[in-house]
């Protein structure tokens, strides 16, 4: 099989306001180095990934990156470091465009996998699973069943449903999709910004994306457990745990 040419976009441009600590959850640190080095030296480590098109907030936040983990970890595969917009979708479609522009033509006709910063227990087998659903079906996203019962509550509070717990999943990153879908899906989005703005529908990941603005499926392929996303400072002690746990 003729390997897809692989993009990798690690989001790192939110700021982490649930943490209540002055710097930005991703650039904590764990075990002595910040959280952000984790999650790309996975995608760094993985074979299937060509480059890596890094989001941050801000200029400093580029600089900050560029010495403290790309030079100071000798990350090679972080061909492109950019800032985000207001909301992770702004941070996704800047990253996109800028595959579009940046990178060599393959990459427009490749796999990208789009990934939270916050989450540095992505494996290379995770990397894996997701390309082989992203080649086949067009379209995955990482995730895992729920262990608990899930509850919608209606806007008082109180349960209005309850959907049966061996379809619920929740969802992670790596989503990875054929890097045309994604990006027509995220181009349709930008020109219905208005209408969701009006019916108060907030777009939280980028499957969401695919489900609303093309008919292509969306797989659902297994994450991890530990494939957490660190942000409140609980999430924090059980990071140390599963560093520990995996040395
Ligand atoms: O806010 P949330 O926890 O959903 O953020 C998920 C990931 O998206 C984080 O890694 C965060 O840094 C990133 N993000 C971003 N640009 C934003 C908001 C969030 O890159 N405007």
């Amino acid at each position: 099989m003729n390997k897809k040419y692989c993009t990798a976009v690690v989001l790192a441009a939110g700021q982490g306001k649930r943490m209540g600590t002055k710097v930005a959850k991703q650039y904590l640190e764990i075990d002595g180095r910040p959280l952000l080095y984790y999650t790309l030296k996975a995608f760094e480590d993985s074979d299937l990934v060509d480059q890596i098109v890094l989001v941050v907030g801000d200029d400093e936040q580029i600089a900050y990156c560029q010495e403290a983990i790309i030079d100071t970890y000798g990350l090679k595969k972080v061909g492109i470091i950019t800032t985000g917009g207001k909301e992770r979708y702004d941070s996704v479609y800047r990253a996109l465009c800028a595959v579009s522009e940046k990178l060599p033509a393959q990459a427009a006709e490749g796999i990208v996998f789009i990934h939270d910063g916050a989450r540095p227990f992505v494996t290379a087998d995770m990397i894996e699973r997701c390309y082989m659903a992203a080649a086949g079906y067009g379209a995955c996203a990482a995730g895992m069943p729920v262990k608990d019962t899930i509850k919608i509550a209606d806007e008082n509070g109180f349960a209005q449903m309850t959907p049966p717990r061996d379809r619920v999943w929740m969802i992670q990153t790596p989503q990875t999709f054929q890097f045309a879908l994604i990006q027509q899906a995220y181009q349709k989005m930008q020109d219905a910004r208005e209408e969701l703005q009006q019916k108060g529908i907030k777009i939280t990941d980028d499957a969401m994306v695919m489900e609303t603005f093309s008919d292509h499926k969306v797989k659902l392929v297994e994450g991890s457990y530990e494939n957490i996303k660190i942000t409140t400072p609980d999430d924090l002690v059980i990071a140390q745990a599963f560093l520990k746990k995996n040395e």
